[in-house]
């Protein structure tokens, strides 16, 4: 019997699992997962489930997991990957199991970046990427503090700050950049994001660092800037960017650089495909650029994608390249942003203005292609651009669907 083993059971290894089954997969599968629960999704961490107390956990599980028997899978869960035997096609779990597959699927995704002076994080200092983070950081928002200290004004910082600031608590946001959420938008956009939050009541602070975490005793009393400025707090939260979670694939021949390197179909060696947070491929869409996508929506499609992929790898079969148009959500207080695709060196917006924090910024290349689109609360011109990136448009096309 054929032995598929998928290495990470979160969204993108269970998306594979599930293509897997319902293009016919009737071999064993094995799901592995370091963390003890069974699938769940991550996005309500930051936002509702961190505002409201009765979030009931059991609604955060995957859908494809909601029942784990659906998959027909061992489920190894608290049990983490620690070798790749990759010439001898065996995998090596923690308690010293070893499991030989003939198809692999790793989707190990990646882990908070920790700063050298919380590293483990302790006392009054969090980070968020799993359920235990999250329920420990919401008892501590519960527990009666009245300023939380953010550090890093990127996804987690910017989204746990807004949540803090609906439970009513003072917040201080600190990011070294100029501007918030400064990976993914462009300077301009990411100085509406901090407006937004001051709109809010939020202390934001750029351009400037975080030295210390100030405490006088166990507790935390909150951090210390670059500046020499302190920020007191009784909670300090720390969003910092995540590191791909890929040193047990230290003794295999994978290629790794910041993400597990495949190819354009998401194989990283024969009989191993790889999707979600964790991998890296060269993007048709985009002139192959290589990519590392961290957004829910990539995870679910390269996931999928890469369980059919393995398939076709098992059978001798072929497939299309993955070349999506990568998306991404942000609710931040009563603000959705959507960015369809990727910034670009030319930027232009076309309906709305950001100063009413309502509007529709197209991107594009130097040749007038384009590229992407930021949508502020314009829900369904983000779908439209979406497919407009997809379709290769121009910017000028772009302007006046979208306007
Ligand atoms: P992950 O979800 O990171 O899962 C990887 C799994 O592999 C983990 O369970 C991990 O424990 C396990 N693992 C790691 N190493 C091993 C090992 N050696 N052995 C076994 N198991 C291992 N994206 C959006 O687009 N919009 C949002 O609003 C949004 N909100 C988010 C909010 C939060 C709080 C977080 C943390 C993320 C959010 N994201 C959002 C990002 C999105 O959730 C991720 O892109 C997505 O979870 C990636 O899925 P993945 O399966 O690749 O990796
Ligand atoms: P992130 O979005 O990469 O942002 C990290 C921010 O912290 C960046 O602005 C970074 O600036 C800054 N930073 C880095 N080192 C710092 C330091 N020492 N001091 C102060 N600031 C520092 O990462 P994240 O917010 O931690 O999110 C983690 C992951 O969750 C990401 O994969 C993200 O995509 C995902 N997530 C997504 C969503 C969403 O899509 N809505 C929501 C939550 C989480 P530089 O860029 O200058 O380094």
């Amino acid at each position: 019997m054929t032995t598929i083993v998928v290495v990470g059971a979160s969204l993108a290894g269970t998306q594979a699992a599930q293509a897997m089954r319902r293009a016919g997969f009737d071999g064993r599968l094995v799901m592995v997962g370091a963390e003890p629960h069974y699938p769940y999704d991550r996005p309500p961490l930051s936002k509702s489930y961190l505002v409201d107390a009765e979030v009931d956990e059991e609604r955060l599980r995957l859908r494809p997991t909601v029942d784990p028997d659906v998959l027909a899978a061992d489920w190894r869960l608290g049990r983490r990957a620690v070798a790749l035997d990759d010439q001898r096609s065996v995998v090596e779990l923690d308690d010293g199991e070893q499991l030989g597959y003939d198809g692999l699927v790793i989707a190990t995704g990646a882990r908070p970046r920790r700063l050298p002076m919380a590293d483990p994080p302790t006392d009054g200092v969090f980070e968020l990427r799993t359920l235990d983070d999250a329920r420990a950081l919401r008892a501590a928002l519960a527990a009666g503090p009245t300023r939380v200290a953010v550090c890093g004004a990127g996804f987690i910082g910017a989204e746990v700050a807004a949540s803090a600031r609906e439970r009513g608590l003072e917040v201080t946001l600190v990011d070294a950049a100029d501007a918030p959420l400064d990976r993914v938008l462009d300077t301009e956009a990411g100085l509406a994001v901090a407006d937004l939050h001051r709109d809010h009541g939020v202390d934001v602070r750029l351009g400037v660092g975080v030295a210390d975490i100030d405490r006088s005793g166990p507790r935390v009393d909150g951090m210390v800037l670059s500046d020499g400025s302190i920020v007191a707090a009784e909670v300090v939260v720390v969003g910092i960017g995540v590191v791909p979670n890929t040193e047990w694939l230290s003794s295999s021949t994978l290629t790794i650089d910041d993400g597990i390197v495949a190819d354009e179909t998401c194989l990283a060696a024969p009989g191993i495909v790889v999707a979600g947070d964790v991998a890296r491929w060269p993007n048709p869409r985009f002139g192959g650029r290589s990519m590392r996508v961290e957004q829910w929506d990539n995870a679910i499609d390269m996931g999928g994608y890469a369980g059919r992929r393995l398939l076709a790898a098992l059978d001798g079969g072929r497939v299309e390249p993955f070349e999506p148009t990568p998306w991404f959500w942000s609710d931040q207080y009563d603000r959705k942003i959507q960015l369809a695709g990727v910034v670009g060196e030319r930027r232009e917006v076309v309906q709305g203005s950001v100063a009413e924090r309502r509007f529709v910024q197209i991107y594009g290349d130097g040749t007038g292609r384009l590229t992407g689109a930021l949508c502020w609360n314009r829900p369904r011109q983000a779908i439209m651009a979406r497919q407009l990136v997809t379709d290769g448009e121009t910017m000028d096309a772009a302007r006046t669907k979208l306007a």
